[in-house]
């Protein structure tokens, strides 16, 4: 049967995956001009183009995105009655963030201990060739005619923050219309533990300035009556965790639960680095507090620095906050909830200004359409267990774009980006079993959700 065959060509294509990771890993795609030649990143676009167009789909191109970037996009036109299905990924990465802590060569995929070291082997090129190896083994198993349409979308921009593709979507709407959304930039649980990221946070972040007095005022002769800026926002900011360490914005709710796989408060501690002896903090379970409930942190704050501070009262202060917001929690309203609160805590008529830096939503999956099903069905297959939910702490903001322009189509975050990967961080690394399980999952999906 389909399913049989599908498992033995996704492992008989493994190699050629290894191959092709092997290319894209040598390409140095950090999408940054003053650290990598731009060049880089272009040969990597045109890889990926070049090895889409072999397997079939059809206006494959470079396109320019307003940051100036390229996304590399492709088409397969559905059969009739067929619905369409993005495949999701991006060919830029992060630098290398200090070449000496790289145990194996950066750009040069290696083999050590099962797993494939090297920039960009999960995040987001493993889920490259993830996506090549599904459509291979298609070909192989159904034939050359795809039983679904296709989009293919490899972001140039995605680790840089700058936008590119956001802003290109509303302007290219139909270029990119699809039924189904597979963004791919994600990854399970744990290794061979299939899991949809099912949620991400939003965020709101405030610059909260206080003044109090004209200028600096000897703490001697004034300390005292003199009211404090600092001690002023020291007073707001203690007013945003209770002692429990919960955030506490007055009206902003903070006990909701996570009701998806539960991450285990040990693995959390080592993967947060907590030194021995400190508590994890919140009212909840670690899934909770970072996945269905809002956090506030403070980013910076303008005081006077302890090397060449003065005995002086002083008149202004200033904090950097961000606030994480679950689905459920509008930023509007939470930026109203946190200006409010940081407006009536402030202590002795002290002045209070309050700047909005950026607010963006949070973002919620569907999880009773067709696909969803489908892909579930797919991935209880393909790894021989049922699929899990997890949130992620951290925002997409892609997925909102996605959300807002094609509001009826299904959004499923997923790929090989499990926890040991080490995206982001020096040592890179992808285990190939997700690759071939992730793979046959794709593969499998495709091939039943177009009936
Ligand atoms: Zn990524």
């Amino acid at each position: 049967m389909t399913e049989d065959a599908l498992r033995t060509a996704v492992r008989e294509l493994m190699p050629r995956a290894k191959t092709d990771l092997t290319e894209l890993v040598s390409y140095r795609s950090v999408y940054d001009a003053r650290q990598f030649p731009v060049e880089e990143c272009l040969k990597a676009a045109q890889w990926v183009a070049d090895a889409f167009a072999a397997e079939g789909l059809t206006d494959v191109g470079l396109h320019e995105t307003p940051d100036g970037s390229n996304a590399v996009i492709a088409r397969y036109p559905a059969p009739p009655g067929a619905p369409t299905v993005m495949l999701y990924c991006h060919y830029d990465v992060q630098p290398p963030l200090g070449d000496d802590a790289w145990k194996t060569p950066v750009w040069e995929l290696t083999e050590k201990d099962g797993r494939w070291y090297g920039r960009g082997s999960a995040d987001c090129k493993g889920n490259i060739v993830t996506h090549l190896t599904a459509l291979r083994a298609l070909r192989k198993v159904v034939g050359d005619k795809y039983p679904v349409g296709l989009t293919l979308v490899a972001e140039g921009s995605e680790e840089q923050g700058t936008g590119g593709l956001e802003r290109f979507v509303p302007d290219n709407v139909e270029l990119l219309r699809s039924d189904t959304l597979l963004i791919c930039d994600c990854g399970n649980f744990a290794v061979g533990v299939p899991t949809f990221t099912q949620t991400l946070r939003g965020n709101v972040n405030v610059l909260v300035t206080i003044e109090t007095l004209e200028g600096p005022m000897h703490s001697g002769m004034f300390g005292g009556p003199a009211p404090d800026a600092l001690a002023a926002l020291i007073h707001v900011l203690a007013s945003l965790r209770d002692a429990e360490g919960n955030t506490t914005v007055d009206g902003l709710p903070n006990d909701q639960k996570w009701d998806g796989v539960q991450y285990p408060p040990e693995q959390f501690r080592a993967d947060a680095n907590i030194l021995d002896g400190v508590d994890i903090v919140g009212g909840g379970t670690v899934s909770d507090m970072v996945w269905a409930r809002p956090a506030l942190t403070v980013l910076g704050m303008d005081v006077p620095p302890v090397v060449g501070s003065s005995a002086a009262i002083q008149p202004r202060a200033r904090a950097r906050l961000n606030l994480r917001i679950p689905p459920g929690v509008e930023p509007q309203d939470a930026l109203k909830a946190l200006t409010a609160h940081l407006e009536s805590h402030t202590p002795w008529h002290a002045k209070v200004t309050i700047e909005t830096e950026a607010t963006g939503s949070p973002f919620r999956a569907a999880t009773d359409g067709p696909a969803r099903k489908a892909m579930a069905a797919a991935f209880a297959a393909s790894y021989g267990r049922e699929a899990t939910t997890e949130g992620q702490g951290g925002s997409i903001p892609l997925c909102n774009v996605f959300a807002d322009i094609y509001p009826n189509a299904e959004i499923m975050l997923m790929g090989v980006e499990e926890p040991k990967c080490l995206i982001h961080a020096p040592n890179e690394s992808v285990d190939p079993s997700e690759i071939e399980h992730m793979a046959l999952a794709e593969a499998l999906f495709l091939a039943s959700y177009a009936k």
